[in-house]
């Protein structure tokens, strides 16, 4: 069983000594001293401490990608979260649902590339039955039986368990008796996609029939008890306070820890391998329409709403509070529009305005992402969203992925990104921030070091062929075009 490292609450998050321990492993920062670093230290100070935990955990050299296609098996969805551009209802005209033959074309492109996973998440689709994926799963098994599947985040499961009414006389039993079938049926891991912010008066108000923050986190439980390796997501830049961000990252580790008591276990636990963060993306969707903080004369001077409910709630300090040991109060016990406005004056705007992040911003959440997660092996830089020299930076603040080189995303594109790079030029990124790449599995062992006169960037004369192209995007019905806007060009999606 791993040692969890020692909090000292006492010590203010500024102190070098206690950030020093930090970075090599010898501490732990708790959600106050989080906080502080997020909103009070120099950026350069947090890129600093934060790539020294990296190197202290991954060492100086090396730093990995992955080649996977992201597969979204349907765009059918009964939620309406509110920064989404890509769900659609079962009856509009560029729903589409792909066909087990379309996904098996998909993944044979994959595997000619040497890409060795799928990511394949969908929207939730009430018309397919349990059989549709246990289908699914068994032929890419059968056909494909070197691609690792990851699939099914945990918003997915929980409607799974709505959809198929399994038995079980709690939440945790239903999950598992759906979860066993899919995984007895070929599913190797699960994606972090859908963790957005836990906190749950900004779930509740940007997350519209998606799962809450506890049955996310008990989802990502079973799988850890089935021997399961998963990711964990955040994606901030919105309505949430800043404390929201810590108390996100405070549920993870916190969950984390519990599943590492059973490290030991025989058959083995799995448990949470990586966490990655990304900024909203708000073109094309209802929560994009939200005026940004700012824009109002004397708003900035004034406390950010976000902050302000985060502050009232108390997040930091309602994790494992008694009666709320996981931490996930319901935004029902909070009754944030009664707020003192004495105490509160901008509450009232809570959701009513965005604060979007910029490069600054995310460089910041993630390299303290690096610093408070010290139980969590790797931090995803997410550059699809903020572009591939924001990427490249982020292998310098706490990053040590580049995450995935793949052939098509349909989510977050839908929301207006559109960067996708190829393996040579993630390769040549990774290089010229310092470091070798590698490209990994799913575990985030090792398949090839490039370190050589062979390495894919090397072997490129003519970066002229390499420059972002479209990325591979699901065609509406009837649109000639399908095939045009696929063309398999090995790009990028924001890792879910
Ligand atoms: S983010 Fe996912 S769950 Fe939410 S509306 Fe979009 S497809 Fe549905």
């Amino acid at each position: 069983m791993p040692i969890t490292p020692i909090e000292h609450p006492d010590h203010s998050a500024m102190d070098p000594g206690l950030l020093a321990a930090v970075a090599a492993g010898a501490a732990r920062l708790t959600p106050e001293q989080g906080l502080e670093l997020l909103t009070k230290a120099s950026t350069p100070n947090l890129g600093r401490y934060a790539d020294a935990r990296a190197r202290s955990i991954h060492g100086d050299t090396i730093r990995t990608y992955v080649i996977d296609r992201n597969i979204n098996y349907t765009n059918i969805c009964n939620a309406r979260c509110t920064f989404c551009a890509f769900r659609r209802d079962g009856d509009e005209d560029d729903a589409y649902t792909l066909s087990h033959e379309q996904i098996h074309e998909k993944i044979a492109e994959l595997s000619a590339i040497g890409g060795t996973q799928i990511l394949m998440q969908g929207g939730m689709n009430p018309a397919l039955p349990l059989e549709w994926y246990t289908t699914l799963l068994r032929s890419i098994k059968d056909k494909f039986p070197h691609i690792h599947i990851h699939a099914f985040s945990p918003p997915e499961m929980i409607e799974f368990v709505h959809f198929f009414d399994p038995p079980g006389a709690t939440l945790e039993e239903k999950i598992r008796w759906v979860l066993v079938r899919l995984k007895d049926a070929g599913l190797d891991s699960l994606p972090g996609g859908g963790g957005e912010i836990f906190a749950a008066p900004v779930r509740k108000k940007i997350g519209l029939g998606k799962c809450d923050a506890e049955a996310w986190l008990t989802t990502m439980y079973v799988a850890h008890t089935l021997g399961m390796f998963t990711s964990a997501t955040m994606m901030f830049g919105h309505i949430e306070g800043y404390a929201d961000r810590v108390h996100h990252m405070h549920l993870v580790r916190k969950w984390q820890d519990r599943v590492l008591q059973h490290s030991d276990s025989a058959p083995a636990w799995g448990h949470y391998v990586a966490f990655i963060t990304w900024p909203f993306q708000r073109e094309n969707t209802p929560l994009g329409r939200v005026p940004d903080w700012g824009q109002t004369p004397g708003e900035l001077e004034a406390e950010f709403p976000g902050d302000a409910v985060a502050r009232a709630w108390d997040y930091s300090r309602g994790v494992g509070k008694p009666g709320h040991p996981a931490g996930t109060r319901s935004a029902d016990e909070f009754d944030y529009p009664q707020m003192d406005t004495a105490r509160y004056p901008t509450a009232h705007l809570f959701g009513k305005r965005v604060r979007m992040s910029g490069s600054t911003d995310y460089l910041r959440t993630q390299a303290l992402s690096r610093l408070f997660l010290d139980n969590i092996y790797s931090i995803g830089a997410s550059w699809v969203t903020m572009g591939p020299h924001v990427g490249q930076v982020g292998l310098r603040y706490g990053a040590t992925d580049m995450g995935s080189v793949m052939m098509e995303e349909n989510v977050v594109s839908s929301a207006g990104t559109t960067y996708c790079l190829d393996e040579p030029v993630i390769c040549r990124l990774i290089r010229e921030a310092g470091f070798t790449p590698a490209q990994r599995d799913n575990r985030y062992d090792l398949i090839k070091v490039h370190a050589g006169a062979g390495s894919p960037d090397l072997l490129v004369t003519d970066w002229s062929q390499h420059r972002a192209r479209q990325m591979h995007q699901e065609a509406p019905k009837g649109t000639p075009q399908a095939s045009t806007l696929t063309e398999v060009t090995v790009s990028a999606a924001a890792s879910k």
